[in-house]
């Protein structure tokens, strides 16, 4: 790596958020210096081939009308993208696979509700769409459901749609207030022409055009804080010296780097964080068995499946990639094979003969999808920290956890863009 001694903005992390923060950054005219430990950008948005088949990093939709859409516009970053029509959503519930009730035609002509159960379903979704869901903040999932249901199935309903809104299995821990705005709103679920690799490139392009300078193999392993200026340690014995640094790594990584471990803010927002895993399974196919089959939800156990080239190029021409997720439980430890073989168990049901067929394959037993959750405790994105750590100058942090706008990838792309508008208001460029 070329010895670089200053630089004007350090950005620790070459995922979505520190690429995005590098772009805005240089873009404005800041020398920009983006620090990624692994052989290649992207994080958890990197896209990898087999025999075709494009596997993100699990099952990923890109969900449209959040601020994600709107940086990657002002970015100039090009992509395309299909929508995933919710009229081919299924629910699996009792032994049956029907229709999920989700609209007016569906609940009435549901074979999965009771007349009881279709007039709660009504009630309550018609109701959430006229309500603020943000008078929800600050109570559980699970309290909201106890307040809101008395039919077993509508409940069943509003679990899974949680679990798939938010990645995760927790209706005790989950803020309603977020998830029941993503239930309510519904905003379109785009598969990415090509993967997630696509933003990654793009944004990585924007960046180096505006002069960024891009290292991957570079594993920071401390950050020294300074009055006027931060130390930035590379494991291969390099330093930097940066009057700004951003941290754009999940939290208990940045609580590490910074003060040897020490830094009390750094370590108290790394502690209150609940991270979110899941395990996925995603299968290159050729044939797919049942080409009508496009997407399940599991009412009674953690699962969905998803064919998600469906409507988009992630297959070659007569293949199908599958993805089957199931949202683990945070804080509780997972059992890798028993999980794997739970989702291809219920595979065996929603594609019989699947295993004859299987061209590619990619198992992820405990992929972290956010840095943390949207927790009911501490009123779902309220609770979340903002990017400028304070009392420290022009360090910052950016990323799935960080921020008050939205959730997941939109998080990282939001907190992105409002580190970097805090940093070109406070710091002036350098000579
Ligand atoms: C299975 C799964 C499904 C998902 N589904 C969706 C979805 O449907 N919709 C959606 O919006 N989002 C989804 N996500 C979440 C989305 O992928 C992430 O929110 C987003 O990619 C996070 O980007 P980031 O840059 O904040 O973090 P990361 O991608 O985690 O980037 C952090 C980077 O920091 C680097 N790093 C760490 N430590 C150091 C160090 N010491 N020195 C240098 N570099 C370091 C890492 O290597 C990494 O590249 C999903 C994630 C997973 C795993």
């Amino acid at each position: 790596m070329e010895h670089l001694s200053r630089t004007d903005v350090a950005v620790i992390g070459g995922g979505l958020a520190g690429l995005t923060t590098a772009a805005y950054l240089a873009r404005a005219g800041r020398s920009v210096l983006v620090l990624e430990k692994a052989g290649q950008f992207g994080g958890r948005a990197i896209t990898t081939e087999q025999s075709g088949f494009l596997f993100n990093r699990g099952i990923h939709a890109f969900y449209q009308t959040g601020p994600g859409e709107a940086v990657l516009h002002e970015l100039d970053v090009p992509y395309s993208a299909t929508s995933s029509g919710r009229s081919m959503y299924e629910a699996h519930y009792k032994d049956g696979i029907e229709p999920l009730p989700l609209n007016a035609e569906t609940i009435r002509t549901s074979r999965l509700l009771n007349d009881q159960a279709r007039a709660e379903l009504t009630r309550l979704l018609i109701g959430l769409k006229q309500s603020d869901t943000t008078r929800w903040q600050g109570i559980s999932i699970q309290d909201w459901l106890e307040q809101s249901t008395t039919q077993p199935v509508v409940r069943r309903f509003f679990e899974a749609a949680v679990r798939l809104a938010m990645y995760t299995h927790a209706p005790e821990l989950i803020d309603a207030g977020f998830a029941l705005h993503l239930i309510t709103t519904q905003p379109p679920a785009l598969r990415i022409n090509g993967g997630w690799q696509t933003l990654v490139n793009g944004l990585a392009q924007v960046a180096r055009t505006a002069g960024a300078n891009l290292q991957t193999g570079a594993r920071v392993t401390a950050v020294e804080v300074g009055e006027q200026a931060h130390l930035v340690y590379l494991a291969d014995g390099k330093t930097i010296e940066a009057t700004t640094v951003v941290l754009a790594t999940e939290p208990a990584v940045a609580a590490r780097l910074v003060a040897h471990g020490q830094h009390a803010l750094l370590r108290k927002l790394a502690e209150q964080t609940i991270p979110v895993y899941a395990a996925c399974l995603d299968i290159g196919i050729r044939p797919l068995p049942d080409p009508q089959r496009s997407v399940v939800l599991h009412f009674e156990r953690p699962l969905f499946y998803s064919v998600h080239s469906r409507d988009s190029d992630l297959a070659p021409a007569g293949g199908a990639l599958i993805h089957v997720v199931k949202y683990l439980r945070p804080n509780e430890k997972s059992d890798a094979q028993a999980d794997r073989r739970e989702m291809e168990e219920w595979l065996d049901r929603l594609q019989p003969g699947w295993r004859n067929v299987v061209v590619a394959q990619q198992y992820l037993p405990h992929m972290q999808v956010t840095g943390d959750m949207l927790q009911a405790r501490r009123k779902g994105l309220a609770g979340r920290p903002e990017p400028a750590i304070p009392n420290v100058r022009n360090l910052y942090i950016v990323g799935d956890w960080v921020g008050q706008e939205d959730y997941l990838a939109n998080a990282s792309f939001a907190s992105a863009r409002q580190a970097s508008q805090l940093i070109l208001a406070n710091v002036p460029v350098q000579q």
